[in-house]
């Protein structure tokens, strides 16, 4: 991400690029749209929803359960998806990756299967400060249950993980250490190697929430080491609804099934059911099959752009909305880690960011305000949210300079 802040981007066409996401060629409030909340949900390219229409028009029917030709079909295209992912963060088998339907869904299975079998009174779960609460809220419920408790690593006023506190949380109670690969909030891209590392050395799993991580970098599971990896297709040029449960086999293999029903089963009688193989066992009911179809598609084209021109590009235009941002009087950033990715959290004077957000928005300018999912992050800042401009590969220094004329409109706005 940052490493790569000073590599020249020139094998890429961006504006063909952009030209491939229709969505953005289009006026909000009379005015074009500059869209910065990738890490909300990023744009569609046309090629995805296309393959996604497809799968509509020609393959619609349902998967693994057909002998006809179209459920065929429509198992094989659903199923190379899987394959995909898999190479897509070169994880070593098939059946370690489990479809949900999405990060939210994958971090509960991990704490509902992983957790309920095996955390006991007074077992630790380490978070860290800086966690959407998609990876708080799942261990807050199964702690409560399991009368495990939560220990937090706190982060420094940049943004940055306090990696002595961490090492000092690590003991014979840790079962589960949960961070965030990438913070949605404040771009810091965490040190996931070392903490996976240091959490091993204590025999302990960790859990990656890879989000923010997964759209904007190249990430090999396999080098990670990571015992359980999570991400969501909507934020990485796919479809809403559907996601993946990176776990290791050996691990998955011990955990029981999340949620019953069709298709997660071997055998079922009224007084025992068995279950399916990996993945499966953690598949109930009918899958959202065209946004796995979708994600396939969406993975063939990042692929075909390449994920280190991706993270270059990205890093890019991350440099120049920084620097462009801080020449502005008055407007604060929130997470200045040494190592970002492409989210920029700030403030203006003293406008609260509802209203930036809402006035950014008559200007045709979509940023997310508020807190982000992530309110011990406000807290730590005593804020109580920011604006938050989130760049993708597609975003281009014209849509940067509308955003720094548009906080000086809002500046003007409020004065
Ligand atoms: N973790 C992070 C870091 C995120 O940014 C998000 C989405 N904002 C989530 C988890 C939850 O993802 P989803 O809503 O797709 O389940």
């Amino acid at each position: 991400m940052t490493k790569l802040a000073n590599d020249t981007s020139t094998k890429t066409d961006w504006n063909k690029i952009r030209s491939q996401f229709p969505v953005l060629d289009q006026k909000i409030n009379g005015q074009d749209l500059v869209y910065l909340d990738n890490a909300a949900s990023s744009q569609m390219p046309v090629i995805v929803s296309d393959r996604i229409d497809h799968y509509h028009k020609k393959e619609h029917s349902n998967v693994h359960r057909g002998i006809h030709s179209l459920s065929q079909k429509a198992t094989d295209a659903y199923e190379s998806t899987r394959t995909k992912v898999q190479e897509f963060i070169n994880a070593r088998h098939k059946e370690e990756i489990i479809f949900t339907t999405g990060t939210t869904d994958s971090i509960n299975l991990v704490a509902q299967s992983y957790g309920r079998k095996n955390f006991n009174t007074g077992d630790e779960i380490i978070l860290s400060e800086m966690e959407h609460h998609a990876n708080i809220v799942p261990w807050q419920l199964i702690a409560e249950e399991t009368g495990a408790v939560l220990r937090i690593v706190p982060m420094n006023d940049a943004g940055e993980l306090d990696m002595d506190t961490y090492e000092s949380l690590l003991s014979e109670k840790t079962k589960m250490v949960a961070i965030v690969h990438v913070s949605n909030a404040l771009g810091t891209v965490n040190p996931v190697k070392e903490i996976i590392n240091l959490a091993h050395q204590n025999e302990s799993l960790v859990l990656i929430d890879g989000a923010q991580a997964v759209p904007h970098s190249k990430v090999d599971i396999q080098d990670l080491d990571a015992d359980f990896y999570t991400f969501s297709a909507h934020k990485m040029c796919g479809p809403t609804g559907f996601g993946v449960l990176y776990g290791k086999k050996e691990i998955l293999q011990d955990m029981p099934p999340y949620r019953g029903g069709g298709d997660m089963i071997d055998k079922v009688t009224f007084e025992e059911t068995t279950w399916n193989d990996l993945p499966y066992k953690f598949e109930a009911g009918t899958p959202p099959i065209a946004a796995g179809i979708g994600l396939g598609s969406a993975i063939d084209y990042l692929n075909e752009i390449g994920m280190d021109e991706i993270a270059s590009r990205e890093a890019q235009l991350l440099d120049y909305a920084t620097k462009r941002i801080n020449d502005l009087e008055g407007v604060r950033i929130i997470g200045t880690a040494k190592d970002k990715a492409s989210v920029i959290s700030f403030l203006i004077d003293n406008i609260h960011s509802t209203d930036a957000g809402t006035i950014l928005d008559q200007k045709g300018i979509a940023v997310r305000t508020g807190h982000h999912c992530a309110q011990p992050i406000m807290q730590h800042y005593d804020i109580p949210g920011t604006a938050r401009a989130s760049i993708s590969f597609y975003n281009t220094e014209e849509d940067i300079d509308k955003l720094i004329d548009g906080i000086k409109y809002v500046k003007d706005f409020f004065s």
